[in-house]
């Protein structure tokens, strides 16, 4: 009895998966590559997609099915795919509507791995992006917009940087300009922040993060809020005949699905990067506590903030919540708490960081975030390295900054560990 009208936390424990009587309670892994039909139209009629079904587990698979039902519950979309990485999730939904000769627009303040595959690797193949500084006024960030913009993307809480997508203003311009507006949701997740009440059109996420959350698995996800007209001119590959289909049209055929069917039917049928059904089943286990884990991430998040900010070898501190983060009003508007993010500065030189995350003890030194552990990380010299120095301070990447994913631990030993070590300075 799966229905729409649930609140987040019981669509995060219940929605994807009914079971039948004496069916499993727990969501099946399903192991296999293939299924048996009995006849060969049946199959032809799958691969002419007359008809629902699996037939290819590079193309859809019933465990991982579970996982796409559930985040396009969380989401509130029409439909969603699931991935091998969020890497992949980014590289699709542009794919999925741009090709060699096409151009968007991108906040500059983006993750790295996604920065870099927008500016250096997405540019080999023929299609172009410009940034635009997310404090841009409107009329410059509309000027950045060409006959051939295809979409614009941004980061609903940005990694490394905590920057709060301004939605009002970005689905304004997205509207004006007839572009979806595209948004990573990873850091907030559903829980506390729906892109898609916002203004996006399109959700992606690094499930790695806090979907999953107990950093056994990388994935990742696109969701469709089924919201966008793609039959305003500049969306042929969603409206001309495809010839691999048959000629059939994907907006005729799927109506407002026809972005994610086509994203799967094209792009994963040919590209094949599609996600494992145990990993698909581990970050389900991870959704059904997300409700519970971001609380607790966001309180020990703004207990920690406020903390650093009270210490006097602390420069600055940089977290949504805090009252005085220039973000603040932004996160109060969109988003329901902080998230488990926060970053920070310490006075001298960047040795100093060096000094503390080495002496940390319950906070490991890792590439990741959004574990229920706590962790620390140096985006210059790690996540954010391949970077120009002038591309990481446009992204919000300073040399001095600490970027620490607070845990689910006790507070009061998240706070002890970070004291004993800025005790060393
Ligand atoms: C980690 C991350 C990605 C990339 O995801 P992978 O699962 O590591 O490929 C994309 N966007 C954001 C905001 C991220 O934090």
């Amino acid at each position: 009895m799966e229905t729409n009208e649930w609140k987040i936390e019981t669509k995060a424990v219940q929605s994807g998966y009914t079971p039948e009587n004496g069916a499993p309670r727990v969501t099946p892994i399903v192991q296999s590559t293939t299924y048996k039909y009995n006849t060969c139209k049946e199959i032809a009629d799958l691969f002419d997609l007359k008809v629902p079904g699996h037939m290819y587990s590079r193309i859809s698979n019933p465990t991982v099915e579970v996982l796409e039902n559930k985040m396009a519950a969380l989401e509130g979309g029409v439909g969603a795919l699931a991935l091998s990485s969020g890497q992949s999730a980014s590289t699709i939904c542009i794919l999925n509507i741009c090709e060699a000769g096409d151009h968007f627009v991108a906040l500059s303040t983006l993750y790295g791995g996604t920065f870099n595959l927008f500016k250096h690797t997405m540019k080999k193949m023929g299609i172009e992006v410009t940034f635009v500084d997310p404090e841009a006024p409107v009329d410059q960030v509309k000027k950045a917009f060409k006959p051939n913009t295809k979409l614009l993307f941004g980061e609903s809480l940005s990694n490394p940087g905590t920057n709060v997508l301004d939605f009002d203003k970005f689905a304004a311009i997205a509207q004006a300009m007839e572009v979806p507006f595209i948004v990573d949701n990873t850091f907030p997740t559903p829980c506390l922040c729906r892109p898609l009440e916002h203004g996006a059109n399109i959700v992606i996420h690094s499930t790695t993060k806090y979907s999953d959350g107990h950093a056994t698995s990388v994935g990742g996800v696109i969701v469709d809020g089924g919201s966008f007209n793609w039959a305003n001119g500049k969306f042929p590959g969603l409206t001309e005949p495809d010839e691999s289909y048959h000629g059939l049209s994907f907006v005729e055929t799927f109506g407002n699905m026809a972005y994610i069917v086509k994203a799967r039917v094209q792009w994963i049928r040919d590209v094949g990067c599609y996600m494992t059904p145990q990993n698909a089943f581990l970050t389900n286990k991870g959704l059904e506590t997300l409700h519970l884990r971001m609380e607790r991430h966001s309180s020990n998040a703004l207990a920690l903030a406020e903390y650093l900010e009270s210490h006097d070898k602390v420069s600055w501190v940089k977290y949504p919540m805090l009252k005085s983060d220039p973000n603040h009003a932004l996160c109060k508007k969109y988003m329901k708490a902080g998230s488990g993010v926060l970053t920070f500065g310490l006075k001298g030189d960047s040795n100093a960081a060096e000094t503390v995350m080495n002496s940390l003890k319950l906070a490991a030194i890792v590439v990741h975030v959004s574990d229920v552990r706590t962790g620390v990380l140096h985006p210059a010299s790690m996540t954010h390295r391949q970077l120009s120095e002038e591309d990481q301070l446009k992204a919000g990447v300073l040399p001095e900054l600490v970027r620490v994913t607070v845990g689910i631990e006790h507070i009061d030993d998240i706070i002890a560990d970070f004291d004993q070590a800025l005790g060393r300075l």
